[in-house]
């Protein structure tokens, strides 16, 4: 593969030309492996902290799931404030939550300095389909209102009208400082300032083996030396480090987006919020800037494709949007997350000089560029914020690399049972 998979964001992307590939040996303070959201926002950060830095990647910037997916700025992580405090202790569950807008703030930042044209857009509604789920919202808000956070509106089934037009939900909660916009601009608009700063992006130039004792990263044609090295793959790292590869599991989710419909789409979202649903494994919509609608659901543990995106996430949709039976869909594509088994973000070091971060989980838009930030703030000498993350305890899948995908759809099925009878 050398190019991005085919998806609307591919097709609508501002024009970036290919950068070359890696070859004879290039030095750099820091070489960061991987330029998706985590990659490309640690690099960035460093190099606007004066560092030199080597950004290489396997494919194309923004080619991983930071290129295709929903494109939806949820505040947060794949699992609420609360839970972190009561797993892992009061002092972490008070650090982390206090960066939980952090994310978006550094999102928003970067859009207005660098002038990046994404199609930012404010709002994100998250809805429910039951009392229980209108419930979880409600401590949701409690538990942030907590942390000084006042975004938050709950909505009635009747002042959902306004912001998404269906039957299914009961009620929702808009969070103002959620959002949505088009990922591959952002990323790549976000690599592009970092080269302004004199930065190093090398394209097509997978890694195959790092040298953890001297922090010498190697392609087919090349190889950085380097202080210090960031492990950004994600999902897409796959076997280049074994070490990581247990930590998480790599999860496919699909998306389609219809023909532009115009007004039509406005009608169904007329705020233009995004929206996503608190199901466990949940749908995720929106409208872009061409008036489509674009909608994500279902996942596949493991990160193959189904064999039909479109027969798989359709019906999602007409479930939510019955009036779109007849709209032509245009684009469907697939892409990968990395889960983790509490599905918590890890960060930690393979070496003294090889740091990495992975496992959003499914929800990375803002939470990549804060650990992005906080993996640059610990070359430039400030590790505390390294040390609250990667010192959180770390469990392996159960079932080993053989066991671990059926093993966890097993577990999965418990909570889609749960939210299918609304329990
Ligand atoms: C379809 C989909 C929809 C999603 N929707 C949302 C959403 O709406 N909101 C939200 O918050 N989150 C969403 N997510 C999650 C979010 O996109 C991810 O958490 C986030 O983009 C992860 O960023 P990353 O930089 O860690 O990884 P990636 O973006 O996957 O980047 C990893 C990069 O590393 C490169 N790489 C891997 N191995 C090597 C190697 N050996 N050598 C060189 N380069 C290598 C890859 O090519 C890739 O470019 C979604 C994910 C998917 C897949």
């Amino acid at each position: 593969m050398t190019e991005h998979v085919k998806s609307y964001y591919a097709a609508t992307a501002n024009k970036q030309d290919a950068r070359p590939p890696l070859q004879g040996t290039v030095t750099a303070d820091v070489c960061v492996i991987g330029a998706g959201f985590t990659g490309t926002a640690a690099a960035l950060e460093l190099a606007e902290r004066g560092f030199s830095v080597a950004l290489v990647e396997g494919v194309r910037v923004g080619f991983g799931a930071s290129g295709r997916n929903g494109g939806q700025i949820v505040n947060g992580y794949s699992r609420d404030l609360d839970v972190i405090s009561a797993r892992y202790g009061e002092n972490a569950g008070r650090v982390i939550g206090a960066l939980a807008c952090e994310g978006g703030n550094i999102i928003r930042e970067r859009v207005a300095k660098y002038n990046i044209q994404c199609d930012i857009q404010p709002g994100m509604l998250t809805t429910a389909f039951s009392a229980k789920q209108m419930r979880e919202l409600e401590h949701h808000v409690k538990v942030w209102n907590g942390f000084g956070y006042d975004q938050f509106e709950l909505l009635d089934k009747s002042a959902l009208a306004p912001h998404v037009v269906t039957d299914r939900y009961v009620g929702g909660l808009i969070d103002r400082k959620g959002g949505h916009l088009h990922p591959l601009n952002l990323v790549q608009g976000e690599a592009a300032a970092f080269e302004s700063l004199g930065g190093r992006i090398f394209e097509n130039s997978p890694v195959v083996s790092v040298d953890m004792d001297n922090a010498i990263v190697k392609t087919a044609q090349g190889e950085v030396r380097a202080k210090y090295v960031f492990v950004c793959g994600n999902a897409y790292l796959r076997n280049v480090l074994p070490e990581l590869e247990g930590r998480i599991m790599p999860v496919s989710t699909q998306v389609l987006a219809t023909e532009p419909l115009g007004n039509k789409a406005a009608k169904l979202l007329p705020s233009n919020v995004c929206v996503e649903d608190c199901n466990y494994v949940l749908d995720y919509f929106r409208r872009t800037a061409d008036n489509r609608i674009l909608y994500g659901g279902g996942i596949v543990y493991g990160g193959t494709d189904p064999a039909s995106i479109r027969a798989k996430i359709l019906p999602l949709m007409l479930k939510t949007f019955p009036g779109l039976r007849d709209v032509r869909i245009d684009y469907t594509w697939s892409g990968n997350f990395a889960l983790t088994l509490t599905r918590f973000p890890q960060m930690g070091k393979l070496a003294p000089k090889v740091f990495f971060s992975h496992g959003d989980s499914g929800h990375g838009v803002t939470t990549t560029h804060l650990l992005g930030r906080i993996l640059a703030e610990t070359v430039a000498g400030d590790s505390s914020r390294f040390d609250v993350f990667s010192k959180l305890p770390y469990y392996p899948f159960p079932g080993g690399k053989t066991f671990r995908v059926p093993l966890t759809v097993a577990g999965s099925w418990y909570y889609r049972l749960k939210d299918r009878l609304g329990l």
